[in-house]
């Protein structure tokens, strides 16, 4: 079910027909422009899982399609810029003769590729690119920088080691902390978007479309940014390779994804998102729009809100 509420500056939610049509709310105007509330009020109807609902555990999509929530115009903002990237994307795909926004499906399936165009750099055979504009947070998980802090010591004009005057550690080299900013594979974490693509390339190489390379393409909304710099993230554009994965072992976790949720919708019932859906807990206290909900179903059931004891953002 889309979200029915739309959340107020103020704390108090009221129903998004009221505040489109600018009755019922209370405040003198409203909190954006009505274009933007139209496009953040905007929730595709649950019509099953798709390829980008990787990543998502079961809960919270079955708690999404059957519940009526509240969206926060604030936490929408990013997704309209993303939104509006897709769509302006899109339209310049139309331009080169490349397929944009493609609906794609099968038997067990349907989902919407960003981007297919033919391999310039090879006889035969596509390029899959999916667009994301996430915060560099994502980007450098998914390109695996890292930041490694370590004490070095702090030298003189003569290159002498300066030492500390005073203290219990009297007499001890004085350090600064230094930050490096590394790369490795072992950090690479991107499996939500693995799957994704993966998934779209079997739609294609179904219908005959075979795939040479599989990538997202990242902009990182805070690119150029201090915080953005100093995690490393030094671009505002990056190409995020993606592997390819026996089709096997796509499909599985989809159908497996598939059924959990058609068990929520039958039962009401559904295994709490795991560790790698809720982002270590986080996901729960500061993203999830259906939070409440589920902590009432924790409540119920006796269970530990994945999401108690997390840093608030
Ligand atoms: S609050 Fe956490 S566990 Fe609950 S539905 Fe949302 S992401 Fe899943």
């Amino acid at each position: 079910m889309p979200a029915t509420t739309i959340m107020c500056p103020d704390g108090v939610s009221h129903p998004i027909e009221k505040c489109l049509a600018n009755k019922g709310c209370r405040l003198y105007e409203r909190c954006a422009p009505l274009p933007y509330l139209r496009l953040i009020s905007f929730d595709r109807k649950f019509r099953g899982v798709t390829p980008s609902a990787s990543g998502n555990g079961p809960l919270m999509i079955g708690l999404k399609a059957t519940l009526p929530y509240t969206i926060d115009p604030d936490n929408r903002a990013f997704a309209a810029l993303g939104t509006t990237v897709h769509g302006r994307m899109a339209d310049k795909g139309l331009t080169f003769n490349v397929l944009s926004e493609e609906t794609l499906s099968d038997d067990q399936s349907r989902g919407i590729a960003d981007l297919l165009e033919k391999d310039e750099y090879a006889e035969s055979g596509y390029l899959l690119t999916d667009y994301k504009t996430s915060g560099s947070f994502a980007v450098a998980k998914w390109l695996g920088i890292f930041v490694e802090k370590r004490d070095v010591p702090i030298k003189d004009d003569k290159g002498q080691e300066v030492l500390l005057k005073s203290g219990k550690n009297k007499g001890k080299v004085k350090t600064k902390q230094e930050r490096l900013i590394k790369q490795s594979d072992d950090h690479i974490k991107k499996h939500e978007i693995v799957l994704q693509l993966n998934r779209y390339r079997i739609f294609f190489e179904k219908n005959g479309f075979p795939i040479n390379k599989m990538r997202a393409y990242a902009i990182p909304r805070d690119g150029g940014t201090y915080i953005a710099k100093n995690r490393g993230i030094l671009r505002n554009g990056y190409f995020i390779p993606v592997p390819r994965l026996p089709d096997n072992e796509v499909l599985s976790y989809y159908s497996t994804l598939q059924n959990e949720v058609d068990e929520f919708l039958k039962t009401g019932k559904a295994r709490l998102c795991n560790e790698w859906e809720t982002w270590g807990g986080n996901r729960c206290l500061n993203y999830c729009e259906i939070a409440e909900d589920c902590k009432d179903i924790c409540r119920e059931d006796g269970l530990k809100w994945p999401g108690d004891n997390k840093v608030p953002k």
